[in-house]
């Protein structure tokens, strides 16, 4: 079965398209600046890579660049578009109705669409890629899997916020939760790692977007992000969670609107706003190693917050039985893989440092201290193939 999965950013369109019997990657690319100055990339394993600038007015343009692609004679893998059976859609956000990864259809869509305001960054252009995706292939079955579906069996006290109730019922004003794509997958491996599908499990995914979600038994029991993606840990540019007063003051302080202040905690924080340097991780490391006080505090920040996160969900579990790390700095960055798990002994989580620093990126690796009594293992994610499996699943019912 060919699966091709498809994640619509606001001016991206980034496709996988999977051979799910033989398990592997047929061909991926990326459509950036759509409704800029289209730039596209495609690559197939065996192929040379194709690089170009394309003419991407809109997310439909985009889809059939890809298609065009996908069958064409000399950098393609498809006879034709019929090839494939189905596409599965990343869809951020499934609000409280879509709570598992569904089949797309009218009703589905209109749903999306009226809690477009839950999710105005990522809600629009996944909803016009999959009708661009829809039109072009009318007769395959389409599936949206959601990064808040993984949350939704999360107990009632874990979600709603301690603000008057009726602003949950009105507005449906709640923790949600993000990534869930990401973290299904990776605790999904520990578990199996493990040997134990009952396993408690604390992954932490940092990356540009940073979360960490505590599971049992295969379910998320609670999840740092929450009514966006906003909350939890500090990011690349995020300031993950604050006193909720620091911004009315701030607006009054600065004379800014709510969309400035929003923007200020969104674009301008996190380890950009505390380093004043950048947002990737990389160069506020390298800024940190030369000494700079700013980009150490910013590293510092982080990792205070992720034990911290990690210390509460070991409390609310009652245990731990693996830590995992995941994305761009917990599958890369050793030196914060170290630094979190420095003096988490009393928990039972402690690192072979000297593996840890040496264990090969892209690969998973179990970077557990002989003797300690929680297994810590780097995984590297793999949201893509999760969209496919469950897809797979769906077109197959
Ligand atoms: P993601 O959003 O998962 O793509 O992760 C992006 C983040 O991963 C950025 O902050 C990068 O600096 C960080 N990252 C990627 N590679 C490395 C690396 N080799 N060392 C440290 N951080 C890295």
């Amino acid at each position: 079965m060919k699966i091709l999965v498809v994640n619509a950013g606001s001016s991206s369109l980034k496709y996988q398209l999977f051979d799910m019997d033989e398990g592997k990657v047929l061909a991926k690319g990326n459509c950036e600046r759509i409704g800029i100055d289209g730039l596209v990339t495609h690559k197939c394993p065996g192929k040379e890579d194709y690089k170009s600038a394309a003419e991407l007015p809109d997310h439909r343009a985009a889809i059939k660049l890809v298609l065009s692609l996908l069958t064409d004679e000399k950098l393609g893998v498809l006879k034709g578009v019929e090839e494939i059976d189905a596409v599965g859609h990343r869809v951020a956000h499934g609000g409280e109705k879509l709570r598992q990864s569904s089949v797309l259809g009218e009703e589905e869509i209109k749903y999306l669409e009226t809690i477009v305001e839950l999710n105005p960054l990522h809600g629009p252009p996944a909803i016009s890629g999959f009708k661009a995706c829809k039109e072009v292939m009318p007769n395959i079955t389409h599936v949206g899997v959601f990064d808040t579906s993984y949350y939704s069996d999360i107990q009632d006290y874990a979600y709603i916020y301690p603000i008057p109730y009726e602003l949950y019922e009105q507005y449906k004003v709640r923790r949600y939760g993000f990534h869930g794509t990401s973290h299904r997958y990776v605790a999904g491996k520990a578990a199996e790692l493990l040997g134990n599908k009952n396993a408690k499990i604390i992954t932490c995914h940092l990356g540009n977007g940073s979360s960490i979600t505590a599971t049992v038994n295969g379910k998320a029991v609670d999840t740092s992000m929450g009514f966006t993606p906003q909350d939890g840990v500090p990011m690349g540019t995020r300031s993950g969670a604050l006193d909720p007063t620091v911004v009315p003051f701030l607006i009054k302080k600065l004379g800014i609107t709510a969309e400035e202040a929003e923007k200020l905690i969104n674009s301008k924080s996190g380890l950009l706003g505390v380093s004043g340097i950048s947002s990737d991780c990389r160069d506020v490391g390298e800024a940190a190693a030369n000494g700079n006080y700013r980009a150490q505090l910013a590293l510092k920040i982080l990792v205070h917050n992720v034990k911290k996160i990690i210390g509460s969900y070991v409390a609310e579990m009652n245990g731990v039985d693996a830590l995992v790390f995941t994305a761009g700095i917990g599958e890369n960055d050793r030196q914060l893989r170290e630094d979190v798990c420095k003096e988490m002994s009393y928990l039972g989580i402690e690192i072979d440092e000297a593996y840890n620093k040496s264990c090969a990126r892209g690969e998973i690796a179990d970077i557990t201290k002989q003797g300690a009594k929680v297994k810590t293992f780097v995984i590297p994610t793999n949201e893509e193939f999760m969209i496919a499996s469950d897809t797979q699943i769906l077109a197959k019912k």
